[in-house]
């Protein structure tokens, strides 16, 4: 209605200018119709296949996390960090809103995972709805546009620093898949991965935490041993160690981290620690009690590619609170001349 009662009114205004010609704003208005067509058309062509039906969505609850899958008839390439637009009529008819695709393949997928924090509005409402389905294993008709968004490329990089806050995480964990993915196929040759990742709840680590323990794995399975995962946690609680996960209390350190990794001395600081076997990522304090059944002395770790290396090129990919992020910008300004390079991903959380 205001959009409406501005374009009237704009008229009003034009037509009353002596000599007003009308042929710019027609020319503007084709190719913003075109635009608009052609926008449309692939938004039509990416949700059906013809002869298929449209695309459906499945939510579910874990730990008071929203965890969806939204699956379509027509395979799409998704690169880390992008994200689609997400209409679901049913939960909400006149608003769309964006997430961050949290899966990743090197081929083109027909279902793409979502990770989405409960707020006021549309997503209370999905909340609600994922209350109900969870049991029913009910699938909603959802249409989705994207991938929007742009993917920082990894590639050629020694040295990859995640930073996260809260549900900051997402866009990371399809970067790290990727990252794991090139280290297997011999694309890269990064030498150490660290996510560093602060200010998230007890819920989102346990809902994470399969898929983080998959990545974990897969390092694991690939004998790279280049990940390292830091949790900082606000809850009050000692150091504690399992593998190359290691949850601290408190706020990270920006500076102390960024500088670390630039001098390599990121051995890690305790004299034993549990063995790589035994490695898990915590999900909550009560199921985080270190095995020490089965130590190995750091001097195994020293080996691995994790310590020692002063890095060359080194990426900073950022989704992170504003606090966060400033910092840094501060920080990183001082190492540009090591070949550091910040980031910041197109999803940042408040
Ligand atoms: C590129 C991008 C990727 C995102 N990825 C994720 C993700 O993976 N997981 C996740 O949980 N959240 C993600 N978000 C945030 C998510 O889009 C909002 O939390 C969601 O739209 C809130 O909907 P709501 O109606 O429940 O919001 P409300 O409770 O009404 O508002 C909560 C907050 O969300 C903001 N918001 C509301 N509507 C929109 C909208 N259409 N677009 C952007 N922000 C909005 C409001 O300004 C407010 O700050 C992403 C945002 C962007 C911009």
């Amino acid at each position: 209605m205001f959009a409406i009662s501005v374009v009237f009114a704009t008229s009003k205004h034009l037509m009353s200018i002596k000599d007003f010609t009308w042929t710019a704003l027609i020319i503007y208005g084709c190719v913003v119709l075109a635009l608009a067509i052609i926008y449309t058309g692939l938004t039509l062509y990416r949700n059906k296949k013809w002869g298929y039906q449209w695309p459906r969505i499945l939510v579910r609850l874990d730990n008071e996390v929203i965890l969806a899958t939204i699956s379509f008839s027509r395979p799409l390439t998704v690169e880390p960090g992008q994200y689609l637009n997400l209409w679901v009529p049913s939960v909400s008819l006149l608003s769309s809103h964006p997430f961050i695709i949290a899966s990743w393949s090197s081929n083109p997928q027909k279902s793409l995972d979502l990770v989405i924090q409960p707020r006021s509005g549309f997503t209370r409402r999905l909340y609600r709805r994922a209350e109900m389905d969870s049991a029913q294993h009910v699938a909603s008709r959802a249409f989705f546009s994207g991938p929007h968004g742009h993917c920082v490329p990894t590639r050629g990089f020694d040295c990859v620093l995640l930073f996260a806050t809260g549900f900051g995480v997402v866009p990371m964990l399809p970067y790290l898949k990727q990252l794991f993915h090139n280290y297997k196929e011999r694309k890269s040759h990064t030498k150490r991965i660290h996510l560093i990742w602060q200010g998230q709840t007890i819920h989102l680590r346990q809902a994470l935490k399969p898929v983080i323990d998959a990545i974990l794995y897969e390092d694991r399975a690939q004998r790279s041993y280049i990940l390292r995962i830091s949790v900082y946690t606000e809850t009050d609680m000692q150091r504690e160690v399992h593998g190359r996960c290691t949850l601290y209390p408190g706020k990270a350190d920006v500076q102390s981290i960024v500088e670390n990794e630039a001098t390599g001395n990121v051995a890690p600081s305790t004299s034993r620690m549990p063995a790589i076997r035994e490695e898990h990522f915590p999900s909550a304090s009560s199921d985080s009690k270190v095995d020490t059944a089965h130590l190995v002395t750091s001097d195994k770790l020293q080996g691995s590619p994790n310590a020692g290396v002063a890095p060359g090129r080194t990426l900073i990919l950022v989704s992170a609170e504003g606090g966060v992020r400033d910092s840094l910008r501060r920080v990183v300004r001082s190492y540009l001349h090591r070949n550091f390079e910040l980031r910041e991903l197109d999803y940042q959380p408040d």
